[in-house]
């Protein structure tokens, strides 16, 4: 996606004229770059973020007084979570970016509390816990 359509894009999002949306973007040199590198998002989703992080639908959602940005387990995207004072997780998932878990589903393993895609097996517990009920069985 060329510059003209990324700030053609941010100025929709913002409601920005083209001409400072297009400043925006220049203005935020390599930085944008590096963010979507690292954190394997599209380019014109980490030059909105950079901007203003509320354009970001997926940090609106979770919003929180402290944010990390964490790696899926699935994808490898960067998605965003909520957590407390303690760093204890207080929206989002800890493991798997919000379109992963809109997708496969998720379901909590009743072992070890951790979390898996897709349908939970008949035992409830996740294939670790399995392994080790089984060696020490
Ligand atoms: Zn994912
Ligand atoms: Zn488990």
């Amino acid at each position: 996606m060329n510059i003209q359509t990324r700030a053609r894009k941010l100025s929709s999002l913002t409601s920005w004229p083209y001409q400072k949306a297009h400043q925006a973007i220049v203005a935020l040199g390599t930085q944008a770059r590096d963010l979507a590198r690292e954190n394997n998002w599209p380019l014109d989703r980490a030059e909105a973020y950079l901007i203003d992080a509320n354009l970001d639908p997926e940090y609106r959602e979770v919003r929180d007084r402290y944010m990390s940005i964490l790696r899926c387990d699935n994808c490898d995207r960067g998605f965003f979570q909520g957590m407390d004072k303690k760093g204890m997780t207080t929206s989002g998932s800890d493991k798997y970016c919000p379109a992963c878990r809109e997708k496969y589903g998720v379901w909590v393993c009743e072992e070890c509390g951790e979390e898996s895609l897709g349908e939970a097996p008949e035992t409830g517990i996740c294939q670790d816990c399995w392994d080790y009920k089984m060696s020490k069985d």
